[in-house]
């Protein structure tokens, strides 16, 4: 569904929100219908609806990952300046150390407002529920508006053994929960999902380099009225053409992009989106047909399951390396830091746990192995003033 929503007075600060099954808007807006929300000097809104959750949330959501990285009180003013600007779902996990925390700093005094998702990747019941606490305390609140499980290898169904989704059904009976979803890289667990209809939500890699496969993802969640929440929707920083991410995720109507946002400059990006969709031209699609066909094959999308590594390896970058160096500026690469991480590749035991954990079943050994050659080669060029 698409609602115009046009600010109404200089007051009211752009902010738009989506609660319960309704959009509510600040004091200071008005609605006229419950399609077209009307205030002055405007701009254009988009906000959907995730599946039969029917929460209304805004086509841009917050990835709060990346907000590990930098401190509380820049995290709050980019959340905040996120907020004031008509953003209304918020993701985070119980495994983004204190990205939680962030959150519950920025909006615990106005929880209400905003939609607030989380991750469990606990393994039995028992730690299901100590994650479940400490993410509460973490976030403020006594709700969470979507508990998923992270990433597991099977999908967790109603009377299974392990008893991971009952526990999700108490805590949504006690009103911790309000909605069940699951994220996932694994095609197959994320189809399960789908076809299983237990689930309110399912959060999976998808930008305009994922594969036919992956869409059938997409599609299957638009059947089964079931929330699409896009993670690495920039593909895990191998694409750098952010309104082309977007205008490709906008045809979805369903879908909704989680960006990761660790810099004011990249949520300025998504924010002036609002206002002014990027549109998917002619030479957008050149543009994607030329990245699929550098992209194609098998290569990694720096998600980050293979590790920690024995060796100390940061597989989910150095594995992509020859991607990087040619699609980010090469100086962010080339030095001396990047050097030495690569060089652990020499450490290797070749133990293949990664292989064994990647979802995507790349021979990651292998993989770093050829990073490694090519990096050497950019190294040894640089080192000459080649470069
Ligand atoms: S195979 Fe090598 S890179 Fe992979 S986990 Fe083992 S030591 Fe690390
Ligand atoms: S090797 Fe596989 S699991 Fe590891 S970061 Fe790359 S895609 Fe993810």
């Amino acid at each position: 569904m698409r609602i115009r929503i046009f600010m109404v007075d200089i007051f009211c600060k752009n902010r738009v929100f989506g609660h319960l099954e309704e959009i509510f808007l600040s004091e200071k807006l008005v609605c006229v219908n419950s399609f077209s929300i009307f205030v002055k000097n405007s701009g254009v809104m988009k906000i959907i609806t995730l599946g039969k959750t029917n929460l209304k949330v805004n086509k841009n959501g917050f990835g709060a990952l990346p907000i590990q990285r930098i401190s509380e009180k820049e995290a709050v003013y980019l959340l905040h300046k996120a907020y004031d600007n008509g953003i209304n779902f918020y993701d985070t996990a119980r495994f983004y150390t204190d990205s939680e925390e962030k959150i519950g700093a920025a909006f615990g005094d106005r929880r209400n407002k905003v939609l607030i998702a989380s991750k469990t990747a606990a393994t039995n019941v028992e730690d299901f529920w100590k994650d479940l606490h400490t993410t509460l305390k973490n976030l403020k609140t006594d709700y969470l508006d979507l508990y998923q499980f992270h990433n597991p290898d099977y999908c967790p169904r109603p009377g299974d053994k392990l008893g991971m989704y009952d526990a999700m059904k108490v805590a949504k009976r006690q009103g911790k929960v309000r909605f069940i979803g699951i994220s996932n890289h694994r095609q197959n667990v994320a189809m399960e999902a789908i076809e299983r209809d237990c689930y309110d939500t399912l959060q999976y890699p998808f930008s305009y380099l994922s594969s036919p496969e992956d869409q059938k993802i997409v599609e299957a969640c638009y059947k089964h009225n079931m929330g699409f929440i896009c993670m690495k929707a920039l593909a895990g920083g191998l694409i750098n053409d952010s309104a082309l991410a977007y205008a490709f995720l906008n045809q979805f109507d369903h879908a909704l992009p989680i960006w990761g946002i660790q810099r004011e400059s990249e949520l300025d990006e998504f924010i002036s989106y609002q206002d002014h969709e990027p549109e998917l031209s002619s030479a957008s699609w050149r543009k994607i047909e030329k990245e699929r066909a550098e992209l194609s094959g098998e290569f990694c999308r720096g998600c980050g399951y293979c590790m920690p590594c024995p060796a100390g390896i940061q597989i989910n970058d150095c594995a992509r390396m020859s991607l990087l160096l040619r699609r980010a500026p090469l100086e962010v690469y080339l030095t001396e830091e990047w050097a030495e991480k690569m060089k652990l590749i020499e450490n290797c035991k070749h133990c293949n746990a990664c292989h064994e954990k990647c979802p995507y079943d790349l021979d990651t050994p292998t993989l770093l192995e050829k990073n490694y050659e090519d990096f050497k080669q950019f190294w040894a060029k640089k080192q000459a003033g080649e470069l």
